[in-house]
């Protein structure tokens, strides 16, 4: 892949670190960047990178905002800050979703609706958020609102479905909250099932608009794959799934596993998780909502037993909870999917001065161009008592 990134409105975006560079390049910077964080605790495999770095966001979020003239646009928040910057033409993005904001944008005029002010805190439309099964071609819009009460809804959604038959589903989520978080708690499905699905590894997923989802899906196949040969499975083995989402990771693993048992915070999520479980006839998986390190504390505290334990924690990495009790459960391997390199190796220093060895460290370019790095870990029990 020879290509770079064109990007007009990457300095004021701030999204793509390596804009202006060759692909390429930007993959040895990354590989470098995890090496310099990650080095002392094990070699660093060659970095997994894309077929195809450009729109392979299968998930875009937009803020609306009003402009002078009375136009309606859309765009990112600029790095750091609340100031909206015209998305223009992302490259990263999925263009069908793309194409379906532009129409909401002219929609969201011709009904005279009002948009969310940042600075007088007042209008309805705040955000959208459109997701798109990669494999199915499903659609998801979600209107982000500051009211419930969108008048003339039917019509508008019509509208929108007329311009864009594609779309599967349509839901407003109201947010009236003025807090850095995309989506509220109540969420209201105006057209489709509320929810869409994609298939990833062989299996079928279902997606509530809350819940997370890997938003490159040919890079997470990868990743699976990865995760799959890390955790060596031979069929008998107790695995957790820990910060399980929608279930994924440990729904591709079931078949080689005795037993699976996810834990999350999200109850959206956990229940998409027991729907995917069912959806795809695996019997052997179940499925729990509560914070991952008082789950794994209260495993240890039980003396239960896990060969296996995956995890793949937010950004702000684990707790010294859940990794204590991991300790105390002894599994024999911890694979660890980690989106942020620095709070990784944090984890890995506490797990290697804890009895752990790393044995494997592998990065992938979940989001190409940006500056964040995704790493996958392979930790082994020592040798010694711990
Ligand atoms: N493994 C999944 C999801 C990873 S994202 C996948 O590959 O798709 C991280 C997940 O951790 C999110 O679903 C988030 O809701 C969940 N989470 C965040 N804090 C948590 C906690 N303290 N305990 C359990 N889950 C948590």
């Amino acid at each position: 892949m020879k290509d770079q990134l064109n990007c007009k409105i990457a300095d004021k975006c701030g999204g793509c670190r390596y804009a202006g560079i060759l692909y390429e390049d930007s993959l040895k910077e990354k590989e470098a960047r995890v090496r310099e964080l990650l080095g002392k605790f094990h070699g660093i495999e060659p970095i997994v990178g894309m077929k195809d770095p450009f729109h392979y966001r299968n998930k875009v979020h937009h803020v609306y905002y009003r402009k002078k003239d009375g136009t309606v646009c859309s765009g990112f928040y600029e790095e750091g800050t609340r100031k909206v910057v015209p998305a223009g033409h992302c490259l990263l993005e999925d263009a069908a979703a793309q194409k379906i904001i532009e129409t909401s944008e002219k929609l969201i005029r011709s009904f005279r609706y009002t948009v969310y002010d940042e600075t007088r805190k007042n209008g309805l439309f705040r955000h959208v958020l459109v997701r798109r099964g990669h494999a199915t071609g499903e659609i998801m819009v979600v209107f982000v609102l500051t009211s419930p009460i969108l008048p003339g809804k039917n019509d508008f959604v019509k509208a929108l479905r007329a311009a864009h038959p594609e779309i599967t589903t349509v839901a407003l989520n109201v947010n009236a909250r003025d807090t850095g978080m995309v989506l509220g708690d109540q969420t209201k499905v105006l057209y489709g099932p509320g929810r869409i699905k994609d298939r990833l590894s062989g299996l079928t997923f279902s997606i509530s608009p809350s819940s997370f989802y890997q938003v490159n899906s040919p890079m997470t196949e990868k990743l699976y794959a990865g995760v799959a040969e890390f955790a060596a499975l031979t069929g008998t083995e107790t695995v957790i799934d820990a910060y399980s989402g929608i279930g994924t990771i440990g729904l591709s693993l079931a078949k080689r596993a005795g037993k699976v048992i996810g834990i999350e915070l999200n109850p959206d999520a956990v229940r998409d998780a027991i729907g995917n479980a069912k959806a795809n006839g695996i019997e052997n998986a179940r499925f729990f909502r509560g914070d991952a390190g008082a789950f794994l504390q209260g495993m240890a505290a039980e003396k239960e037993h896990a060969d296996v334990v995956l995890m793949d924690p937010p950004r702000s990495g684990s707790t010294e909870a859940f990794m204590d009790a991991v300790i105390k459960v002894s599994p024999e391997r911890v694979i660890y999917v980690s989106c942020n390199p620095e709070t990784l190796s944090r984890d890995l220093q506490f797990f290697t001065e804890h009895g752990y060895e790393v044995k494997r460290i592998r990065p992938y370019d979940m989001f190409g161009w940006s500056e964040h790095a995704e790493t996958l870990v392979q930790l082994s029990r020592g040798t010694l008592p711990v």
